[in-house]
């Protein structure tokens, strides 16, 4: 097999988590189902038990075949060197959080940050004596030391953020995390490949692939990706603790997810510069949040450190709109469905503004906020159903 790292992103999508010996010559890994696994003697079965962060088949919990293909699928994408599948994104957050920080630790996320994964520091980690400062997402590297106390052990990142699209300067943050002896856990969900963490400091990778990985609308599962092998045994450990597993069936179909997942990204990151591009010319819009945009806020950070974008971008409306308008706006679209979630082949609007939490300050806007996720449809079909319900928008306002 040839090294996989060096090859294109397309090339290693078609080839990754496939070992022949495992697949009888079929061209996909097998889909195992199990919880018993038969170990032929006592002694054998005490061997295998022993090999602590081993892929092995000692019982279902420990994953097989089918999960362990998808692990180093998403090790590659990821370009750290292993990784653990957990039932859902979310479960990817929280699992490396309550394995790598313990009571009387502090952390540091963001203002900007996915809202459940406030709601977790908030609530279990906070249960657990794990106090959380929120901080500026565009802050510095300098203003992050200033916040890094004794007992910070952990320096969560998410960039851009998933409602509001700033960038992070996530090798700054890093280093200073690092200088004061944290972990950096990042959720690189928006980022996938375009964004390689490990190449910019961070230590554990989340990734709720859920999104562009399963692609179909139709998974829930996430992954945590580490870059060497204290972390991982450390990882692996901790989420055995926990029970975290994911159904073979949903590794299955996120691979199949990811064999197209290349070009998916290609043609939905062209669709939504396209879309991005037209509404930034509309005359009810203030501002479009797409970190790819020149000009955009994050545009720079964007373009030294990420080589892509996926198609999720945020539209702010002009103030004189109201957030009533743009429920209007996003009832009146035809193509778009209202929805949480991306990274599925259909496009989604919802309106944000009044749902995201802000404690320290960060993300004030002056006009209602609309997230916007493009799908695999015609640009041109999806233009003509914005303009339409802009214009119904506007009649909405008066
Ligand atoms: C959707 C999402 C998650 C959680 O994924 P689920 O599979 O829905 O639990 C985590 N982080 C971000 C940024 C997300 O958008």
């Amino acid at each position: 097999m040839a090294d996989l790292s060096k090859l294109g992103f397309h090339t290693k999508l078609s080839h990754v988590g496939r070992r022949s010996k495992h697949e009888h010559g079929f061209v996909n890994p097998p889909l195992l189902r199990g919880s018993t696994v038969l170990i032929p003697t006592v002694a054998q079965r005490k061997a295998l038990q022993a090999q602590r962060g081993a892929q092995v088949l000692t019982y279902g919990t420990g994953g097989s075949e089918t999960h362990w293909a998808l692990e180093a699928a998403i090790a590659e994408i990821e370009g750290g060197t292993r990784c653990y599948i957990v039932s859902t994104g979310l479960a990817a957050v929280t699992t490396p959080l309550l394995v790598f920080l313990k009571a009387g630790d502090h952390m540091l996320m963001p203002d900007h940050v996915y809202g459940p994964a406030r709601n977790f520091a908030g609530g279990i980690l906070k249960q657990f004596g794990v106090e959380t400062t929120f901080y500026d997402p565009c802050i510095t590297g300098e203003g992050l030391a200033a916040l890094m106390r004794p007992n910070t052990k952990v320096v969560y990142a998410e960039s851009p953020g998933s409602h509001t699209f700033e960038v992070q300067d996530i090798p700054a943050i890093a280093a200073a995390a690092h200088a004061g002896g944290a972990k950096v856990i990042m959720d690189n969900t928006w980022g996938i490949h375009h964004f390689q963490p490990f190449q910019h400091g961070v230590d554990v990778s989340i990734q709720a692939a859920t999104k562009y990985l399963a692609g179909h609308s139709d998974v829930l599962i996430g992954s945590i990706t580490v870059n060497n092998e204290d972390d991982w045994l450390t990882l692996h450990a901790g989420a055995r603790q926990l029970g975290q597993y994911a159904s073979p069936d949903d590794c299955w179909l996120t691979l199949r997810g990811i064999r197209t997942m290349g070009v998916r990204l290609a043609a939905q990151q062209d669709a939504a510069m396209q879309v991005a591009h037209w509404l930034r010319k509309r005359p009810e819009v203030a501002q479009v949040l797409h970190p790819g945009l020149p000009g955009a806020p994050g545009h720079d950070l964007w373009r030294r450190d990420f080589t892509g974008a996926c198609s999720l971008f945020g539209v702010e409306f002009k103030p004189e709109f109201t957030a009533e308008a743009t429920y209007a706006f996003c009832e009146a679209l035809e193509l778009f469905g209202i929805g949480a979630s991306w990274g599925g082949y259909e496009s989604l609007a919802v309106p944000t503004t009044g749902g995201i939490t802000r404690t320290a300050g960060s993300g004030q806007f002056a006009g209602p906020l609309v997230r916007i996720h493009i799908g695999l449809e015609d640009v041109d079909d999806l233009l003509a159903d914005i303009d339409q319900a802009l214009a119904k928008m506007r009649a909405f306002a008066g």
